[in-house]
């Protein structure tokens, strides 16, 4: 109870001190180290907290506004999304769709222009709808070729999703922030398929890193969870303040299950970005697979950009099959993948993305998330998979 409580990252020597990201992430946001308490305390379940006098002193009141597990994983997260030394303040969320919201919902008025990317997560589509119920102008452009650049003028906020989730196209994030600046609007990125080890969307000019942590920061697909952070205190103010007003809080369980999962992000991002990449020259290697994407592959349309502004490559493929048939038949046949949507699990998962119907995709195009396995295990599988698959 002893963490201050808007999850700002303090402790100058730990952040920027030139440590690796495996030594920053197993003590991010642990508190000071005192005699017999544990290192990572466990979750505080309290609907209230004893309160005497003055609330405007009190570091927590209702349960509502702050716990002390969601303070020790906002400054966990915020140590690892800010820029260099500087401090960044995070706000965690019930889901990132409740973050996404709290950006979106909170910034913009009838009257505003946003810019959202056109081949985002899926649910900007209805976002994109609700928000123009209220007056509010959306433009969309593609993430690949920087197309948000064209749609930037008179805009309020401008919303980047890089890589973008399914398409695995990248943006220059810093070249569309500065521009997005020069006029005045704010930028805001989806920082859920990279995760602050993969990309810092602050350092690279974005006022908001926005991210699902539902996905590859916690990792074994027990969680759901969002968050926002900031660099501004007073963008970081509005947010929280968004949070409690709506209400979407997580739960102390779930917080806590994500301070812990934190400890083993270096190790998870670094196997499933290496395994990703084998997996994506494997399927590259067959005829009946078209369209092979992942940032890492150095011929990818994306690798320029990505190369520039990322650190891992994240652990997401994608790719397309001759048709709807074929790609039901792969995902069925395979062993060590689950059929499954989300990502970022130490299991892989893959799934045909046509089935849900929002995303512009072929039929056969199918998105595969690759987990910690041994690499030569999952290409065995896959090219298994693909044999059965084509006998029909
Ligand atoms: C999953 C996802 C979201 C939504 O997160 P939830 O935790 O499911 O609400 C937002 N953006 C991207 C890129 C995602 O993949």
């Amino acid at each position: 109870m002893t963490r201050e409580r808007d999850g700002r990252n303090e402790r100058g020597g730990v952040h920027g001190n030139g440590d690796g990201d495996g030594t920053r992430v197993v003590r991010a946001g642990l508190p000071e180290e005192e005699p017999y308490a544990p290192p990572l305390p466990g979750p505080v379940l309290a609907a209230h907290f004893h309160l005497p006098g003055d609330p405007a002193q009190a570091p927590y009141s209702y349960g509502r506004d702050g716990n002390p597990t969601w303070t020790g994983l906002e400054s966990a997260i915020g140590e690892l999304e800010a820029p260099g030394d500087e401090t960044a303040r995070t706000t965690v969320f019930a889901s990132g769709m409740a973050a996404i919201s709290a950006v979106l919902l909170s910034r913009t008025r009838p009257g505003d222009v946003v810019v959202l990317p056109s081949d985002g997560y899926n649910l900007l589509v209805p976002m994109r709808e609700r928000l123009e119920g209220w007056g509010v102008e959306v433009r969309t452009a593609p993430t690949g070729g920087d197309a948000q650049l064209d749609a930037l003028d008179g805009a309020a906020l401008l919303w980047i999703e890089s890589p973008s989730n399914p398409g695995l196209d990248v943006c220059d994030i810093r070249r569309l922030a500065d521009a997005a600046h020069e006029r005045g609007a704010l930028v805001a990125v989806d920082n859920t398929l990279a995760t602050p080890l993969g990309q810092r969307p602050l350092e690279l000019g974005a006022d908001y890193a926005v991210a699902s942590g539902t996905k590859a920061l916690t990792g074994h697909g027990d969680v759901l969870l969002g968050y926002v952070t900031c660099r501004d205190p007073e963008l970081a103010a509005s947010v929280r303040l968004w949070r409690k007003t709506v209400g979407a809080i997580p739960g102390p369980v779930e917080a806590w299950l994500a301070h812990r999962s934190l400890a083993t992000l270096e190790l998870r991002t670094e196997r499933q970005a290496a395994n990703a990449l084998a997996v994506a020259e494997a399927l590259r290697e067959r005829p009946e697979v078209r369209d092979v994407r992942h940032p890492g592959l150095t011929d990818d349309p994306a690798h320029p950009v990505a190369a520039r502004q990322m650190r891992r490559f994240g652990c997401v493929v994608s790719f397309t099959l001759p048709d709807k048939g074929f790609a039901e038949r792969f995902l069925a046949a395979l062993r060590l993948v689950d059929d499954a949507t989300s990502f970022g699990g130490v299991r892989s998962t893959a799934e045909r993305r046509g089935r849900w119907g929002g995303d512009a995709v072929p039929e056969g195009f199918v998105r595969m998330s690759v987990g910690v396995e041994d690499a030569a295990d999952l290409v065995a599988d896959i090219r298994a998979a693909l044999d059965e698959a084509g006998r029909g």
